[in-house]
């Protein structure tokens, strides 16, 4: 497994990583999540070994992982890194990035490992074009199956569908995380998205002020979110008498204690948001129906 212990790691003198400790299993797939700027992808590139000025250690299985200074090449053959900005030979094609790595030894072995990735990354309609001519989301997909395709037994992705329009991100996001845990590749995920996380991670780490404020499964994390910031990446929520409550724990009820006027109404396809206001504050809940602006209404906390 990958082990991380006491990890400290700064650019200058600024630190951005402060002493991470934690493992990912083989199969595992662990979400880091944090604001922009909180050091995910620092911490993808260290783990990746680009950068040696680092304290701590870094293991997978019985091999340390170590920076520039003591490898002529970057990168271990069982770990694979998908940046946020990938480089792909953009003359050739889909399939041709995809292989460039795999050996021409056995051809048909190699078409037919082509041809299944080009299927996880849903490729096919581009399989012979020029990766010159595709969109940025069509590139970070045969970017993530060229990571694939020599099979590593731990994967590490920044944003992986950062680049992909919402028509195609769900069944991709499906299609990808399946494929990982079908072939038991660990993978490690730099997401502010909580579509990456929900459903899919066995673990989730929340990075802030360079430190781990939390690592647990997301299910843990979203019952009992002990912060704000980790309410907000599950969605909008209240501090009502200092408690974390999320706008669907509020419930419209015919008289209660909670007593607020609406003020406005989104919506969000099977519900609505509604803005009210509660005692000069803003509150925010959910509606099946729609709310006319100044209503009067009574809310419950439910679980
Ligand atoms: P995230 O991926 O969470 O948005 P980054 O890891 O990219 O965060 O950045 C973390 C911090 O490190 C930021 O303050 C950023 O400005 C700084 N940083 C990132 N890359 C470099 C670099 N190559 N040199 C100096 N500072 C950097
Ligand atoms: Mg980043």
């Amino acid at each position: 497994m990958l082990q991380v212990k006491k990890l400290t790691f700064s650019y200058n003198d600024t630190p951005v990583l402060k002493d991470l400790s934690f493992q990912v299993k083989p199969g595992e797939h662990l979400s880091i999540i944090g604001e922009s700027g909180s050091g995910k992808s620092t911490l993808l590139k260290v783990l990746y070994g680009e950068y040696d000025s680092l304290k701590g250690t870094i293991f997978w299985k019985e091999e340390e992982i170590l920076g520039p200074k003591h490898n002529l090449v970057i990168g271990y053959s069982f770990m694979k890194y998908v940046a946020q900005e990938f480089d792909l030979m953009p003359f050739i094609s889909v399939e041709e990035n995809i292989g460039k790595f795999l050996s021409n030894f056995y051809p048909e072995e190699k078409q037919k490992r082509i041809a299944e990735l080009i299927k996880v990354v849903e490729l096919e309609n581009v399989a012979k074009t020029k990766v010159k001519l595709l969109s940025g989301g069509q590139k970070q997909r045969v970017a993530l199956a060229r990571a694939l395709a020599k099979q590593p037994e731990i994967i590490l992705l920044d944003e992986p569908f950062s680049h992909i329009d919402n028509f195609k991100k769900q069944s991709l996001r499906r299609s990808v995380f399946k494929y990982l845990k079908e072939k038991n590749i660990a993978c490690i995920v730099a997401t502010h998205d909580k579509e990456d996380v929900l459903g899919y991670a066995d673990k989730m780490i929340v990075l802030n002020n360079h430190e781990i404020a939390v690592n647990n499964t997301p299910e843990n994390l979203y019952k009992s979110p002990k912060t704000p910031l980790i309410a907000s990446f599950f969605g909008e929520f209240n501090v009502i008498n200092n408690e974390i409550i999320y706008a669907h724990q509020l419930q419209i009820v015919e008289r209660s204690d909670l007593k607020v006027i609406v003020k406005k109404c989104y919506f969000k396809g099977s519900y609505y948001l509604i803005e009210a206001i509660l005692n000069e504050k803003t509150l925010l809940f959910e509606s099946k129906n729609l709310l006319s602006i100044g209503a009067e209404m009574y809310l419950e906390i439910s679980e």
